[in-house]
């Protein structure tokens, strides 16, 4: 049995320790423990690093403090537009859903596209109609009503700015507040099963305020998720267009696989200096196929948690902490 290991995030930005209340940080740390032991109980039972990323992103879309399914920011037109992927490390098999409204766990729907679809992605109403047939649960506008998210969006609706759900780097400092003291966001998830397979899944309602059709780099295969048994599974989190243009999941297989770097130094070059170079604020978290993992980011914070058959059990917010 070889070393098996889940690793989960739930968004980077500019996320201070003085901005949060012990309550605040506490729920954050709980969701993210709840989702760490989701994934952590199907790896146990020898289940598939497949199912054990997928539990784990189910558990973060039905919390509502996380940016994806139930706590989706509100787009430029005031609805829920959200974006999700799924990959396979032993297969490169993957499922990939854009702009869908509705469904309550998008990264089911990417999970029904890849295995019952001949596609890899399905976007807008052609995803939604997808969803229905396949039978899965769809929710009301109501559901992803947050009064928090909806103030958040209050603050910059109108104007052409979109806002990382916990980003604080807006034009207006007045505005910069208060979008920044809502800090929730993306979620994802990496494992590594008993058997070394590995697997990747990403799931967002995007950026506040964004575009109508908009689609980040969450769902977008090689850019917000990546899987292959030969490198590793990356699930990313941050600025997506910059994210998009620097191919950043894939680029951190590239490394490993051609230039033999391991995981964490692949992951250090990406989010240090490729990114950096382009304005891309984030972070990802990987795992290879010995299970290792790491989690790494250019952003005052990353809401993220390991668990591994080892013992390590970490659910960390800031730097070092
Ligand atoms: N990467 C996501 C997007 O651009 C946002 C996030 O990670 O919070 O849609």
């Amino acid at each position: 049995m070889s070393l098996f290991t889940i690793a989960v995030h739930g968004g980077a930005g500019t996320i201070r320790k003085e901005d949060m209340s012990p309550d605040m940080e506490l729920a954050y740390k709980q969701g993210l423990q709840e989702a760490l032991d989701a994934g952590y109980a199907v790896l146990s039972a020898k289940g598939a690093a497949l199912d054990a990323v997928m539990a784990a992103v189910v558990s973060l879309e039905d919390n509502i403090l996380f940016n994806a399914g139930r706590g989706s920011v509100f787009g430029k037109d005031g609805k829920h537009e959200m974006d999700a992927a799924i990959m396979d490390g032993t297969n490169l098999a993957a499922g990939a859903v854009a702009a869908v409204t509705s469904v309550r766990n998008p990264v089911k729907l990417a999970r029904a596209i890849m295995t019952e679809s001949p596609h890899v992605m399905l976007s807008g109403a052609g995803a939604l109609e997808f969803a229905k047939l396949r039978g899965l649960q769809l929710e009301d506008e109501q559901y992803f009503y947050s009064a928090f998210r909806y103030e958040q969006w209050q603050q910059i609706q109108g104007t052409d700015q979109t806002a990382l759900d916990h980003d604080v780097k807006l034009a207006d400092a007045s505005v910069s507040k208060a979008v920044g003291e809502k800090k929730f966001g993306t979620v994802g998830a990496v494992a590594t099963d008993q058997f070394g397979n590995i697997a990747a899944a990403t799931s967002t309602g995007g950026m506040t305020n964004k575009q109508w059709g908009r689609i980040g780099d969450s769902p977008i295969i090689g850019a917000g998720t990546y899987a292959n048994n030969r490198t590793c599974a990356i699930s990313c989190t941050g600025h997506g267009e910059p994210f998009i243009r620097a191919v950043t999941a894939y680029d951190v297989s590239c490394l490993m696989e051609y230039k033999g770097l391991t995981l964490e130094q692949a992951m250090q070059v990406v989010v240090h200096d490729k990114l950096m170079k382009i304005d891309g604020e984030g972070g990802m978290i990987g795992v290879d196929a010995n299970g290792h993992a790491a989690m790494v980011f250019n952003s005052e914070g990353m809401y993220r948690g390991v668990r591994n058959s080892n013992g390590l059990n970490n659910v960390l917010i800031y730097q070092g902490s």
